[in-house]
């Protein structure tokens, strides 16, 4: 295609450096940023993007949001880190606020959302020995097939992907896996004894915005609870208003027994993830078995609660709401007049559209840097798959000239095609 983005020898050296020295663990479209602000941000020869990747939904309340900001320069400049070693006077009140936030008794604080995974694992397992009864080393977890909950050894031991697996081994045992929206599948696996728990994603974010049917997620709860096993969600993709209610399992009405936080929890600011759990579960934790020399910390708890506030404040779940389903509408009509692409699916603001070609064509990537140039930033996933997920302090203007940008992008590759 004539329309890949162009790069300026201003931004190749930046990319040569990390060509040069850093691990090749990612592969990013070749865009330099250097400063965001709220929906946008700018690339180091000044160019302007629309970003619909939030840094995978962490940025749900927009880049740099000054309230933000502010409370991380403010307790940045008092004090940043303690350690757990000594109490500080900005955790306890954290602890209060994002507990009543959301409706649970206890949060066990923790950096990044892999680090909350193995936090929310541990846990469970934990309850299973010492609540539940299961004998000793026994403990199973049920997850789904193409699920995603990070890079922790033990987590991608038991991914189905690949290339977050492969030749990571020898990996950890104790999981059983089954196929994502299938009750059925959920209620054999429950039948073992040994079961603690079920963790799942709401919707699939990483295997390419993967909605559940109606009814399945309040169905998984209730075969848990039948089960005596713990349902736990992994919200840190969809949490924090992403999907348009301020969790996503508030769509179906139910608080999981486990609830794992993370990226927006922090509005982009700083790491932030959270487990939050019932007195009975959390409880089964006692003082050296878990924790970490920044979970907790000053810094991450200012941060927390103004990052929270915000989507409160703001209505950013209304807002991801409405104007997902002005996404949806607005992809949809583009669709029926351009078969390239497939279908979009999706809730509130976090939205995927499938390209009508195989997973190894190139096809989704040419559009990615066709989107670039034309100031949108997106990334594929699994091919043939553009997720589409703008900050959420988006205004319904900002949002039809995204839908432009997308239609016209697309209906230049129509023509090409
Ligand atoms: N769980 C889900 C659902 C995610 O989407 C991600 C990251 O994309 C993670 C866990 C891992 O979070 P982190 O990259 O902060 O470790």
């Amino acid at each position: 295609m004539a329309t890949l983005a162009q790069t300026t020898s201003n931004a190749t050296q930046y990319m040569d450096l990390e060509d040069k020295y850093g691990a090749h663990n990612y592969h990013p479209l070749p865009v330099v940023l250097d400063r965001g602000e709220g929906v946008y941000v700018w690339d180091v020869d000044g160019k302007r993007y629309y970003d619909f990747l939030s840094a995978y939904s962490a940025v749900n309340q927009g880049h740099c949001h000054p309230v933000i900001t502010r409370a991380l320069v403010d307790q940045a400049s008092k004090l940043a880190l303690t350690s757990r070693a000594f109490h500080n006077s900005s955790l306890g009140p954290y602890e209060k606020f994002i507990c009543e936030f959301f409706g649970y008794d206890r949060i066990l604080p923790m950096n990044t959302g892999a680090e909350g995974v193995e936090t929310a694992i541990k846990i469970c397992r934990k309850w299973a020995y010492e609540k539940k009864g299961v004998a000793e080393n026994r403990a199973k977890i049920i997850v789904c097939e193409h699920n995603f909950h990070g890079r922790t050894t033990t987590i991608v031991s038991f991914s189905t992907d690949p290339d977050s697996k492969g030749h990571f081994g020898p990996y950890g045992g104790g999981f059983i896996t089954i196929p994502y929206n299938d009750l059925n599948a959920l209620a054999g696996a429950l039948a073992d004894p040994d079961v603690a728990g079920f963790l799942i994603e709401p919707m699939q974010g990483e295997a390419g915005v993967v909605v559940p049917d109606d009814g399945y997620l309040k169905g998984a709860f209730e075969l848990c609870r039948k089960a005596n096993a713990l349902f736990i969600a992994d919200e840190i993709q969809t949490g924090i208003a992403r999907t348009g209610r301020m969790l996503a399992c508030d769509h179906e009405e139910f608080k999981p027994d486990m609830l794992i936080l993370g990226k927006a929890l922090s509005g982009g600011i700083y790491p932030v993830s959270a487990v939050l759990a019932s007195d009975e579960v959390m409880l089964c934790i006692k003082p050296g078995q878990h924790g970490s020399t920044y979970g907790g910390n000053p810094l991450a708890a200012s941060v927390a609660v103004a990052a929270l506030s915000v989507v409160r404040d703001e209505k950013l779940a209304e807002n991801a709401q409405r104007l997902g389903e002005v996404f949806r509408r607005e992809m949809n009509r583009i669709i029926a007049a351009h078969p390239i692409v497939k279908l979009v699916r999706g809730k509130g603001l976090l939205n995927a559209i499938v390209i009508n070609d195989s997973p190894e064509s190139k096809t989704a990537w040419n559009m990615c840097l066709a989107f670039a140039q034309n100031g949108l930033l997106a990334k594929p996933t699994h091919g043939n798959i553009i997720r589409f997920a703008p900050p959420l302090v988006i205004t319904e203007e900002q949002l039809m000239e995204c839908v432009h940008i997308i239609e016209n992008t697309i209906q230049a590759f129509s023509s090409h095609s």
